[in-house]
């Protein structure tokens, strides 16, 4: 029985958030088709075509991500499980972040080791992407991005640490809640709950400390595959 009311809670989740999910696609794709049809006037300057372009590639990739988060949401292991290499996985998540980091003048100290996880690496991607993404975004001018890795008794720890804007109680109470953002219409408010299930869905544990204007830490704790 218990099972059962988990269950249907948890597609009560899912259905609550196809139907909003249609609902938030509509705006990139709304704004995608305003800035097309602007393209279509004759004498506009290299800028603003330029502008118009960037805009439109931008509120793709926006209502990419929502569908993305949704997918993940609602399916988190749909691919192959692989041993994966976490040092890898990192590497490849933070080149994806570069551009961010860079525009944000973000310094990354990084001391990650070789270990070997088990699970589906799009998905992993994902999971790290939201999350050193979130940790970027906090430090709009500056800051310090660390990235850890270490063993421990229960497994390995990756610890994810920004010195940004932090979050106050209230908003770490929320953290992962579906739509909850502070980032007005640049947030989805889905990438905390995405990347939470990802670590449920791997066996793994998320603990998250954070103090207003101090900043933020993400530390997980995954289940080691040991490497022969
Ligand atoms: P989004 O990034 O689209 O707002 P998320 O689910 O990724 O959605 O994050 C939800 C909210 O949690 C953010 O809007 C922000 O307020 C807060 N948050 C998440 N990570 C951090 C962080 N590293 N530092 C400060 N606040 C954070
Ligand atoms: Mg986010």
């Amino acid at each position: 029985i218990h099972k059962q009311v988990m269950k249907s809670e948890k597609m009560e989740v899912v259905s609550h958030l196809a139907a909003s999910v249609s609902h938030e696609v509509r705006n990139p794709l709304t704004a995608v088709r305003g800035f097309l049809q602007l393209l279509l006037r004759k004498n506009l300057s290299e800028e603003q075509k330029e502008e118009y372009l960037r805009i439109s590639l931008d509120e793709i990739d926006r209502a990419n991500d929502i569908i993305q988060s949704y997918l993940l949401f609602a399916k988190p292991t749909a691919g192959k499980i692989e041993i994966l290499n976490i040092k890898e996985e990192i590497d490849r998540s933070l080149q994806l972040l570069m551009p961010l980091a860079n525009m944000n003048s973000v310094e990354i100290d990084k001391r990650v080791d070789d270990y070997f996880v088990k699970g589906e690496e799009k998905t992993l991607q994902h999971c790290l992407v939201n999350l050193l993404k979130n940790c970027i975004e906090a430090m709009p001018t500056r800051g310090k991005l660390r990235i850890e890795t270490f063993r421990q008794p229960d497994g390995l720890r990756l610890s994810i640490v920004d010195n940004g804007k932090g979050m106050t109680e209230e908003q770490l109470a929320r953290l992962g809640e579906p739509y909850f953002t502070t980032k007005g219409d640049q947030g989805t408010g889905l990438g905390m709950m995405v990347a939470m299930k990802i670590i449920d869905s791997m066996n793994g544990e998320l603990r998250v400390v954070s103090k207003p204007d101090e900043g933020t830490a993400f530390h997980i704790r995954l289940p080691l595959v040991e490497a022969d």
